[in-house]
């Protein structure tokens, strides 16, 4: 019986060790995995613009109250795509970062519209297509 309970401590104490080094470590699977596939992507979307010829692609933040200050200056700005590298001029930018591209191409089929988050109702709303993140934080989020 000792023996027994002996082991179950093992098993509690040892979880205890390991999930407290995870959090040491700020290990949390899902986020990390998510990075992983979002840099996977960024790479497949970037020799894919190679391999369609793209000579330019746009940086595209999100429009709402979470987005940081690092994306929120990326947001609009245009680089060649000979010149891409991930992580500094072609999202992802950091961990748990929710930018996109898109090639100029792209960029005449638009609308003329984006998505942003209202920040009161926190609601979709549709803005011009022309304004960034820094015009958008004057507009709804500074007031
Ligand atoms: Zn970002």
């Amino acid at each position: 019986m000792p023996v027994f309970i002996a082991l179950i401590l093992i098993v509690i104490l040892g979880t205890a060790y390991s999930l407290n080094k995870r959090k040491q470590k700020g290990i949390n699977s899902t986020p990390q995995a998510q990075d992983y596939s979002h840099f996977q992507s960024a790479k497949e979307q970037l020799s894919h613009y190679i391999k369609n010829g793209s000579k330019e692609y746009r940086v595209l933040g999100t429009l709402d109250s979470s987005t940081c200050d690092r994306c929120g200056n990326m947001d609009l700005k245009v680089f060649p795509v000979d010149k891409a590298v991930i992580g500094k001029n072609f999202p992802p930018f950091h961990n748990g970062c929710r930018c996109t591209t898109i090639t100029s191409s792209n960029i005449k089929i638009s609308n003329g519209k984006r998505a942003a988050r209202d920040p009161i109702t926190n609601r979709i709303i549709y803005v011009p297509d022309t304004m960034s993140y820094s015009e958008y934080k004057d507009r709804f989020l500074n007031k």
